[in-house]
C-alpha cells in the first residue's frame, strides 16, 4: 500500500498523539488538572507505565488510575547543544525522572541549567501550559 502526501491533511501536535490514543487519556486529563496519573494493575498491583490495556506481569485487563506525589529523583538526562526545532531553545536538558512510585517519565526541569543537573537530584512536578490546549509536566528542583 502506498500512502500519498496530502498537504491539507491535518496533522496533530506531536505531544497530542499520547491524548488521541485512548490508553492514555487520564494520563492526560491529569495534567490538565495538574495532577500526574499512573495506571495500576487491579490484579497484581504493577504500575503500568506507559500506560496500555493489559498488565504486561499478569495479563489482567482490569486496572485504575492514583495519583502519584509529583515528587522524585533524576535517573538520567541528556543534554541537546542545538535545538531540533525552533520552539527548544538550546541548551536544554531531557531528562528521565524516576517518580517515587518508580515509573519513570521523561520530562524537562524548568529552573536547573543541564549543567548544575546531577544524578539522584530530588525533583517535583510543575505544569507548564506551552499551548491554549496543552498543558506539560515539568520538573523543578525540591526543597
Ligand atoms: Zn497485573
Amino acid at each position: 500500500m502506498t500512502v500519498e502526501y496530502n498537504p491539507d491533511q491535518k496533522i496533530p501536535h506531536p505531544a497530542m498523539w499520547g491524548v488521541l490514543y485512548k490508553s492514555s487519556t487520564p494520563f492526560w486529563e491529569g495534567v490538565k488538572n495538574k495532577k500526574i496519573m499512573l495506571q495500576k494493575c487491579k490484579s497484581c498491583g504493577n504500575l503500568l507505565n506507559p500506560p496500555r490495556p493489559m498488565c504486561p506481569k499478569c495479563q489482567s485487563q482490569e486496572n485504575e488510575w492514583i495519583t502519584a506525589k509529583g515528587t522524585g529523583k533524576i535517573y538520567s538526562w541528556v543534554t541537546f547543544n542545538e535545538a531540533p526545532h525552533p520552539a527548544f531553545k538550546a541548551p536544554y536538558a531531557a531528562v528521565l525522572v524516576e517518580l517515587d512510585e518508580g515509573p519513570r517519565i521523561v520530562s524537562n526541569m524548568v529552573d536547573v541549567k543541564p549543567e548544575d543537573l546531577e544524578i539522584g537530584m530530588a525533583v517535583e512536578v510543575t505544569f507548564e501550559d506551552v499551548a491554549e490546549d496543552l498543558t506539560l509536566p515539568k520538573f523543578r528542583k525540591a526543597g
